[in-house]
């Protein structure tokens, strides 16, 4: 227990950190992915820095993977043969410590006190400890480690160790290793990543002094990569420093004797460098000036710059909640983390795990666009871009891979690394095209949220044409005109290959009409990309006739054209531990019946909001509930936000808590191979798109704030153009103002209203509606937030 907070769960709750404050070795796994370090280029999980004992050592690098068969034991055209996994780089954490030749393991001798803190405002990790060894040495070890945000190929680590009554004769190795063992999976689930054995070759090596250096090629996907480590070391005088190079590892060591009182202090500055293009010297080369540029900002330097970029994203994204201290941790703690999957990931994937875990192969999927960039677009414009310059980057790919399928334009990968399809799985792989509309979305969003005309003119306006492209040739219009999208699968994935799936016709439509608008607006970039004004009315047509179901006997919208017909699943049969559905029932009954595994149409009454009536949605909100078991974390946010805007505002807090506390309490079991980066992301989508109201408006924003029962005040902020908006939200008004820049239009609920700074504008809060509370599958209702705290949960 820590003085003065309050304790929940496991950890206590506090407003900035998350504390741990007892080793539980049972937890460590889960623990190394909740306090894992990254700043989307290097991640590092949290790991112990004497490496043992461990649930599952990460280093990661983005865009740093091996290649794997994906074995398919029927023939199938277009199936991909190989896949790509994240793998484990060289290991840059490591510090042995030994205690008069008793090596500091927390399994041996007795661990007198632990506390780890993972500190949002400073964005480090402390670690402290206080150790006695089996010969009863006594020493206090605090570490203070960081990935740093400004310098994106750099960590450090400062270590320090104190001598507690009696003195101690110490030696501290600080190690960089590579293909470092790792544990063999301990389940069959096949999220799980595929861990690949000794996937790096060994290049080059040396030691020099308090420097070395290790650099790699990995077997298979002939990428490159360095990892660079220097020291600074203070202890009494006369401290014996050496280092050596071994095969696949190297350190540095420093002895001494400590008096009691006297301290060793070892500052560790780990460089990274990796590149598919250069060369083994280049990549070595960039590790060592990256390594010379934080020996040059120094320790200190680099806490410094850590604790300055984070000042400036809290001024700009920090969410406020009064009335649940719990859920303003989470909130935080999940805009953290997904600060850390994006920041400075440059022109790469931002994986559906971030740099946290190897869960899900280190994949991307729709997690990024439809979750990830929301949140990015309006508080780290940048890395949204640089995150659609990847997908530009790819875009050859997507459209050899179209090609292949015999379609036009680009079809971008379910899952990936490199920008190949890494799923094995078609129906849910392949057949899931609204990928290709997700990533055209999130461009429209961009654009949008910025004004950013060059990216729109360059990468944007191809991404939009090319996804535009795929559309056409994949649709048809039918005898009627009306234009058609069979044989796909939405974002539910216990339906597959259906046709007219509402999120998908919609998000095409979208689409199709921003590349149309787009070639309007920029003529010459369109006769550059083969637009012409018959290309771009068809495009116009499609959308006009994009066919949207609507089932009359039943008065909602099908999530696809057959949907409301299909039996429904005997939930009243399926036992919790029967969830989730996909580990315990073959796909063709899931498919069959009616059973949401994750918001389908739901998402889309949330993205393209404007093509259904405000009782269309509280009727299809009301309809959907009962099928949707949450087997998917993607879910819970979206329909968070739908339950506020239909005015179910308890049910949207209920749903906002799962998003946020998805990993702070492992609601999915499966917290150890990595965070739910998108559910996490979600929990911002929940508080902001559900209590806040926000939505999308031409180019501007809206609002429609209210708040559930327990919160008495929610505050955050967005950026429109590069002014930043904060709202202020009360039980019964809204507080709309202007940080800087020039006046500003945005909405609150219809109404227009014109920001300028010092201006703030103060609106009632309209009630909601008062709806019946719609029901959950049996045993799948969400945790009640004021119902304390059960152990179970869905979500997967
Ligand atoms: C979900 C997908 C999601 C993937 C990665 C799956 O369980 O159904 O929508 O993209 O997880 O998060």
């Amino acid at each position: 227990m820590v003085d003065g907070m309050a304790v929940q769960g496991a950890y206590p709750i506090e407003p900035w950190a998350l504390r741990e404050t007892h080793l539980d070795l049972t937890m460590l796994a889960r623990s190394e992915s909740l306090f894992a370090l990254a700043n989307g280029y290097v991640g590092w999980r949290g790991n112990l820095e004497e490496g043992e004992p461990h649930g599952l050592p990460g280093s990661y690098l983005n865009g740093v993977y091996e290649m794997r068969p994906l074995p398919s034991a029927e023939i199938a055209y277009g199936h991909p043969e190989t896949g790509q996994t994240i793998i484990n780089v060289t290991n840059g954490k490591l510090l042995r410590l030994f205690v008069d030749d008793a090596p500091f393991d927390v399994r041996f001798g007795e661990l007198r006190s632990h506390e780890r803190v993972l500190d949002f405002r400073a964005g480090v990790l402390n670690r402290n400890v206080e150790w006695q060894s089996p010969a009863g040495k006594r020493v206090r070890v605090s570490s203070t480690r960081l990935v740093s945000f400004t310098q994106r190929s750099v960590a450090a680590i400062c270590y320090e160790v104190e001598a507690l009554g009696v003195p101690a004769r110490l030696a501290l190795q600080s190690e960089l290793v590579a293909n470092e063992r790792l544990p063999r999976p301990a389940s069959a689930d096949p999220r799980v990543a595929v861990m690949l054995e000794d996937p790096l070759v060994e290049e080059y090596q040396n030691a020099d002094g308090t420097v070395v250096v290790l650099t790699h090629s990995t077997r298979l996907s002939g990428l490159n990569l360095a990892a660079a480590m220097d020291h600074l070391i203070d202890g009494p005088p006369g401290v014996l420093v050496e280092s050596r190079v071994f095969p696949d590892g190297g350190l540095v060591t420093a002895a001494t004797t400590l008096e009691p009182g006297q301290k060793l202090r070892v500052i560790k500055f780990v460089a990274y460098g990796s590149s598919g293009e250069r060369s083994i010297t280049a990549v070595r080369d960039q590790a060592w000036a990256a390594l010379s540029a934080a020996r040059q900002a120094g320790w200190d330097g680099l806490l410094g710059e850590q604790r300055a970029y984070l000042d400036d994203f809290w001024d700009r994204a920090d969410v406020e909640i009064d009335g649940d201290t719990e859920l303003q941790q989470a909130v935080r703690f999940a805009l953290f983390h997904v600060l850390q999957a994006g920041a400075r990931a440059g022109v790469n994937a931002i994986p559906a795990k971030g740099l946290t875990g190897p869960g899900y192969d280190g994949h991307a999927f729709w997690d990024t666009e439809i979750f990830v960039l929301p949140l990015l677009t309006l508080t780290v414009p940048d890395a949204t871009a640089n995150a659609l310059r990847w997908r530009h980057f790819t875009l050859p790919l997507a459209r050899e891979r179209a090609a292949q399928h015999s379609l036009k334009g680009a079809l971008f990968p379910w899952r990936t690394i490199n920008g190949l399809e890494s799923s094995g799985y078609w129906p849910a792989g392949t057949a899931a095209f609204h990928i290709s509309a997700d990533i055209a979305h999130a461009v429209i969003r961009y654009v949008g949220a910025t004004g950013d005309t060059a990216f729109e003119r360059g990468p944007g306006m191809d991404l939009l044409t090319h996804t535009a492209r795929l559309w056409l040739s994949l649709g048809h219009h039918d005898a009627d005109g009306r234009f058609r999208i069979d044989g796909v699968t939405g974002p539910d994935e216990y339906s597959a290959i259906v046709d007219n799936n509402i999120y998908t016709n919609l998000m095409a439509r979208e689409n199709l009409i921003a590349a149309a608008d787009a070639a309007g607006r920029y003529p010459e970039r369109a006769r550059e990309l083969g637009i012409d004004a018959e290309e771009s009315g068809r495009w116009r047509d499609a959308a006009q006739e994009m066919t949207i179901p609507y089932d009359e006997t039943s008065g909602v919208h099908p999530q696809d054209q057959e949907f409301t017909g299909h039996e429904v699943w005997d939930f009243a049969a399926t036992p919790p531990e029967k969830y989730p559905l996909l580990l315990h029932f073959p796909y063709f009954d899931l498919y069959r019946k009616q059973v949401v595994k994750q918001a389908d149409l739901v998402l889309a009454m949330y993205i393209c909001g404007d093509m259904f009536t405000p009782e269309q949605k509280a009727t299809n909100f009301e309809y959907y509930e009962p099928l949707t078991v949450r087997d998917s974390s993607l879910s819970a946010c979206a329909q968070a936000v739908m339950a506020a805007e239909v005015g179910h505002l308890e049910l949207a807090y209920d749903y906002l808590g799962e998003a946020a506390l998805t990993d702070l309490r492992d609601l999915a079991h499966d917290t150890r191979n990595g965070l739910h980066i998108a559910s996490l992301a979600g929990a911002w989508i929940a508080v902001v798109g559900g209590f806040g109201g926000l939505r999308h408006r031409d180019g501007s924003v809206g609002f429609a704030p209210r708040l559930p029962q327990a919160l008495a005040r929610l505050a955050f902020s967005v950026l429109i153009r590069g002014r930043r908006v904060r709202v202020e939200v009360t039980r019964t008004e809204a507080t709309y103002s202007l940080a800087d820049g020039e006046p500003l239009e945005i909405l609150h609920h219809e109404e227009r209203l014109r920001l300028s700074v010092g201006k703030p504008e103060v609106r009632p809060v309209r009630p909601a509606p008062v709806r019946r509370q719609p029901r959950q599958p049996q045993g799948r209702e969400p945790i009640r937030r004021d119902r304390g705290r059960p152990d179970e949960c869905p979500g997967a």
